[in-house]
């Protein structure tokens, strides 16, 4: 029997870090004058095969802070070539993994959960540096995301079969799990660390090695998590990290979809994306996991308590300058509490503070790109030309390039694009 059930005594040899990774000039005006207390985790390279590597055609992208526009530093801009490199070495490394036993893979991901704990804070100064959120959302991320290795962990020691009773006297019926192989993976930028550790930490749990593909904007917290997973001891090929532009995201994407070497995909994004990922993966009937878009409303009825809702909608709407999965964009509001819930929100809204995320105190940064506010300034001028009210700001804020100023829009019906669009 081979995977969970394999008592394997060739124990893994965890390795020496390398740290090969070279430490390039970094821009603190990227990081609005802040600097890392570890400048290592700052990595301007991608991790491929437990090496820290350059893209094969030795083309690099700037990565900026959508806060002030200025540069972070740069990554490589790589292609299917420099996938096709990472698949192989994670297919290859998946023959060693896949046999090591349930104890070993949790003591590894139990010393990657405490070496995020360990770097919480300069993780969360990268995540506001590349994101945009508040620092003290990023803080809240981190926290968030380690707990994803931490619960894996434990959970890999407890993925156990089962023996059923067979409908039949001469049959045994005997369930076992085994990894899969390979796990391709694609991940957003809004929450550019969660999204990595809990696809992984489920992955390598299981046996299964991994191709991490993070979004564009946001590659310096995924590969950040390459240096602690590297720190922790996890084996050259197990964990990767490629970057890549969006425009070659599409072949990249395809190659993780249709490769025979690629196990599994698993993807959080835009509803679009999935549907290309889905259809792609339907070549070789590979198993797909995805998270995409929603358009729910937060309903507020006349029995409710208005500091609780008043709190709810502010968390779902602002939490990452609205730019998270449950943000609502239709809040539908019963005739009896209507004018008192409006009244408490506007108030609530004015509290927000607007600007850097590494400022103290700041509740509301910049949106992640330009296609992004291009995107909320078309649906708010829309949903306005369309007979919706403005009651709160409408249009750009004025302290940088992509900051929105905090909207409300009242006589919105269905049919209207802030209504109908998910942001
Ligand atoms: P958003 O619109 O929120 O940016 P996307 O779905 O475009 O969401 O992006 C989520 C992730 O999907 C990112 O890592 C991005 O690079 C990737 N991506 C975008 N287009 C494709 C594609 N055609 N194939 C594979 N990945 C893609």
């Amino acid at each position: 029997m081979k995977g969970f059930f394999n008592f394997s005594t060739t124990s893994l040899l965890w390795r020496q870090s390398s740290y090969s990774n070279q430490v390039r000039a970094m821009s603190s005006a990227g990081l609005h004058g802040r600097s890392l207390q570890q400048p290592w985790l700052l990595c301007q390279q991608a991790y491929i095969n437990g090496k820290w590597v350059d893209a094969v055609a030795g083309k690099t992208m700037e990565i900026d802070n959508p806060s002030s526009g200025k540069i972070i530093g740069t990554v490589p801009a790589m292609t299917a070539t420099d996938t096709q490199v990472a698949i192989d070495a994670a297919h290859t490394a998946f023959q060693t993994w896949k046999n090591t036993t349930a104890k070993e893979r949790s003591i590894v991901l139990r010393r990657w959960f405490n070496l995020v704990e360990e770097h919480k804070e300069d993780m969360a100064l990268l995540l506001t540096a590349e994101a945009g959120k508040p620092l003290s959302e990023s803080r809240g991320e981190l926290g968030y995301g380690a707990s994803f290795l931490e619960w894996f962990a434990e959970e890999a020691k407890r993925i156990n079969g089962e023996v059923l009773q067979a409908p039949m006297p001469n049959r045994e019926m005997i369930f076992i799990r085994q990894p899969i192989g390979v796990a391709g993976m694609i991940t957003p930028w809004n929450f550019p660390t969660a999204m990595i550790t809990r696809k992984a930490g489920a992955a390598l749990a299981a046996g299964c090695t991994c191709v991490v593909k993070p979004a564009e904007d946001t590659p310096y917290s995924a590969l950040a998590l390459a240096a602690l997973a590297d720190k922790a001891g996890l084996p050259p090929g197990v964990f990767n990290v490629i970057t890549c532009t969006k425009a070659d995201a599409v072949a990249v994407g395809s190659l993780l979809c249709k490769s025979p070497k690629v196990a599994g995909i698993s993807f959080t994004g835009s509803t679009g994306v999935g549907k290309i990922l889905y259809e792609q993966c339907a070549t070789g009937v590979k198993r797909l996991g995805l998270e995409l878009g929603g358009n729910a409303p937060f309903i507020v009825f006349d029995s409710a308590d208005l500091d609780t809702a008043v709190n709810a909608i502010m968390i779902a709407k602002f939490r990452n300058a609205g730019q998270t999965c449950v943000s609502a964009n239709r809040i539908l509001v019963q005739r009896g509490i209507y004018d008192q819930f409006l009244e408490r929100v506007k108030t609530a809204m004015e509290g927000l503070v607007v600007g850097d995320g590494l400022d103290d105190g700041v509740t509301l940064g910049p949106l992640i790109n330009k296609p992004q506010l291009d995107k909320v300034s078309r649906l708010v001028s829309e949903t306005v030309a369309a007979g919706a009210r403005v009651e709160m700001g409408g249009s750009p804020h004025s302290y940088g390039d992509l900051y929105y100023q905090p909207t409300l829009l009242t006589s919105v019906v269905t049919g209207m694009p802030c209504a109908d669009i998910e942001v």
